[in-house]
């Protein structure tokens, strides 16, 4: 049986730091991503807070990422881990499709998965009118119109995305936009972004797709239709890390608890990035977690 120095979980910003971090300390690890490397960075239309680059789309700051993999000669296991338990002396991490492989260390970079609204048939429509990501599918509502709910950065900027494919897109939101002076400044420059604030998703019409949904104020509860063929959701981000329960390393909210080594309450597990309770997720400080946590890790 191979036990290796250390599994990195998670190939976004966070992982492929560690990933880098590691090969250059000369620690025998593996790196398991379930998805695509680059994590939510796939996600997002432009970047424009991340050094080196004034403005990146997401994607394209992906393949950059991914090319640092391929010149320092790391593997990615393209596979999802499932369990975590303790194995004498060392970790067993059960796989989706690859079976059991066991390490000294853990280090979870797990990053997060965008929340859904919760309502009836959402999940129905999941793929099928309703999205997480514009820079994905928005080509699939070209002329169309389309509703972005949410009213942070993400909500905003993905909205500049789709208003350059799409007929109409309106910006929803339970309060007031919160995104940065900035980005809400941007809207005025598109004619076709309409900005709906205080309502909410009452419910979802459709058979096969999207076709409209009724809206509530969120003051008066008075009702509305508006007709649109997709919906994007930029209503927040949570943990991926409901395999994790059994470890107690959690916070209530679901992100992983962390010392300032990031270091788990379990002795060997590490996490860093989005998936940790901490104040800012963003690129940069996903990066620098990485770093900071292999220097410890390899102590
Ligand atoms: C729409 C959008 C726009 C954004 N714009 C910006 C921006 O302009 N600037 C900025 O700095 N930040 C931006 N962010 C935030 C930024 O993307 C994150 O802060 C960053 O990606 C976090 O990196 P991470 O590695 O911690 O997590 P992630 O990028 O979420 O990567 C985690 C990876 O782990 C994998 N994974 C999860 N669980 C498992 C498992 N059990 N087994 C195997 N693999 C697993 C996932 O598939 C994923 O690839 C944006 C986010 C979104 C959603």
């Amino acid at each position: 049986m191979e036990v290796l120095d250390l599994v990195i979980v998670g190939a976004g910003p966070a992982g492929i730091t560690a990933a880098i971090y590691a090969k250059r300390a000369n620690i025998n690890f593996a790196l398991y991503e379930k998805n695509f490397v680059g994590g939510n960075v796939v996600n997002a239309y432009e970047i424009e807070n991340y050094p080196g680059y004034a403005k990146i789309n997401g994607a394209d700051l992906a393949v950059q990422f991914n090319s640092n993999l391929t010149e320092l000669n790391i593997d990615v296991n393209y596979d999802e881990i499932t369990k975590i338990s303790k194995n004498d002396g060392c970790f067993a991490l059960e796989t989706a499709y690859s079976g059991t492989i066991y390490a000294k260390k853990v280090l979870l970079a797990l990053g997060t998965k965008s929340r859904k609204l919760g309502l009836p048939k959402e999940d129905q429509f999941m793929g099928r009118g309703i999205s997480t990501c514009a820079t994905c599918d928005g080509n699939f509502y070209k002329g169309k119109d389309v509703l972005v709910v949410g009213g942070g950065n993400s909500a905003v900027s993905e909205s500049f995305y789709l208003a350059n494919i799409c007929n109409k897109v309106y910006i929803m939101t339970r309060h007031e936009l919160k995104a940065d002076k900035k980005e809400i400044d941007k809207i005025k420059n598109f004619k076709n972004i309409e900005v709906i604030e205080f309502k909410s998703i009452n419910e979802l019409h459709g058979d096969k797709k999207i076709e409209g949904v009724t809206l509530i104020d969120t003051n008066t509860k008075e009702l509305s239709e508006l007709k649109v063929d997709g919906i994007f959701l930029y209503v927040g981000q949570v943990p991926p890390t409901d395999f994790l329960k059994d470890l107690d390393i959690l916070n209530k909210y679901g992100f992983i608890e962390v010392n300032e080594k990031f270091e788990t309450k379990v002795d060997g597990i590490f996490a860093i990035g989005d998936c940790i309770s901490k104040n800012v997720r963003q690129i940069v400080t996903a990066v620098g977690d990485a770093a900071t946590a292999i220097h410890f890790i390899n102590e």
